[in-house]
């Protein structure tokens, strides 16, 4: 199964994301992970990366499509994924298969300026949390690895707004590309309930 999740940055896709892939048992696809990787290893597209993603514009369609598709070639994509955070614009919805099921994260934007510029991330194992809800046990320790937590460049508060921009006019369009392949989910709920009522959709279960 081929899904594509599609929200404003802080929508809690990646959170839900993580999850569904646990239980649907399908590898988890973050083009934002994938970038950050290129940068932390300082590979010959770090720079480039690191002058789009700091200032919170989107990587080159061309350069984000051909690391995408190589990471979709691997062996465990066979049996399909679950794409967090790609295609974000028309041109990357234009060059992929139709997906199954596109799920949108539809969250109202005081929201994600507010869970944005209290998000803070484990700089070893990548986890997320929340300062206002999620709150790690130790102040700035994450309660899996003891890693330090960060607040990632492109979550200070300048670049949050410019982020939002991006998103109204670059990827909200692609929803009306997928058509009725897109189904509305709530964000404002609890991560574990939300997750739920995605697997009831997927398995095609009655929501109540
Ligand atoms: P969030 O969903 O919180 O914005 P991501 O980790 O998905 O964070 O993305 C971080 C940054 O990586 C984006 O702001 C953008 O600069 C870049 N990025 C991620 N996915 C794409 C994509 N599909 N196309 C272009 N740039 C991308
Ligand atoms: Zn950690």
């Amino acid at each position: 199964m081929k899904i594509v999740l599609i929200g404003g940055p802080g929508s809690g896709k990646g959170t839900r994301a993580k999850h569904m892939a646990k239980h649907l048992d399908l590898p988890h696809i973050s083009t934002g992970d994938i970038f950050r990787h290129h940068l932390e290893n300082k590979t010959e597209h770090a720079d480039e990366i690191k002058s789009f993603i700091d200032f919170g514009n989107l990587v080159p369609d061309s350069l984000t499509i051909k690391l995408l598709k190589k990471r979709l070639e691997e062996d465990d994509c066979k049996i399909g994924f679950i794409l967090d955070g790609f295609p974000r614009t028309m041109e990357q919805a234009k060059g992929m298969d139709i997906p199954e099921h596109v799920l949108f994260f539809d969250c109202h934007e005081n929201t994600l300026v507010d869970r944005l510029g209290n998000r803070l991330m484990c700089q070893d194992c990548k986890h997320i949390y929340n300062l206002k809800g999620q709150r790690p046990k130790v102040e700035n320790k994450c309660d899996g690895c003891e890693g330090d937590l960060i607040q990632r460049e492109d979550d200070k508060e300048e670049v949050i707004r410019d982020r939002l921009k991006v998103y109204k006019k670059q990827t909200e369009p692609v929803l009306d590309f997928f058509g009725n392949k897109v189904t509305k989910f709530d964000t404002g709920k609890e991560v574990e309930e939300s997750v739920e009522e995605i697997l009831k959709f997927l398995r095609k279960e009655p929501v109540v």
